[in-house]
């Protein structure tokens, strides 16, 4: 059976379904996305776009540069997803939006150079510089 992860926003006006395995799951520490969260780190599930089904009638979007759309729920501001022009018919999920995060096990650190000093990082996942998805 394909698995299916379900989650959605926090006051549930935004749900989404996400099906098969995610491509990569990786955590970012950039500056970006730590402005567009309010969270010193975050963790993204990507997707091929029709993977992810999300009922986007309180979705809104915002263009955080001129490439990049982050989407959250218009109602309680839960942030979705990441969606970049540079990769066509991907999305990257917020995994914190999913139920169970079990099958979401982290494979990489992304823009390791921003994270803060005092964050400890305890595994061996890979490290990178920048970004671990090739723009
Ligand atoms: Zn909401
Ligand atoms: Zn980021």
């Amino acid at each position: 059976m394909e698995r299916v992860a379900e989650g959605g926003c926090q006051c549930g006006a935004v749900r989404l379904r996400a099906a098969g395995r995610p491509s990569t799951v990786v955590y970012c520490y950039c500056v970006d996305c730590r402005r567009a969260t309010g969270a010193p780190v975050s963790l993204f599930a990507g997707y091929r776009t029709g993977q992810v089904e999300v009922e986007r009638e309180k979705l809104k979007a915002y263009a955080s540069s001129p490439e990049v759309v982050r989407s959250f729920c218009a109602e309680c501001g839960t942030p979705v997803s990441y969606e970049d022009e540079r990769l066509q018919g991907e999305i990257y999920v917020h995994v914190g939006v999913f139920e169970d995060l079990k099958p979401f096990e982290p494979e990489a650190h992304n823009w390791f150079s921003q994270k803060p000093g005092w964050l400890a990082v305890q595994d061996d996942l890979p490290r990178f510089e920048e970004s671990s998805v090739p723009r």
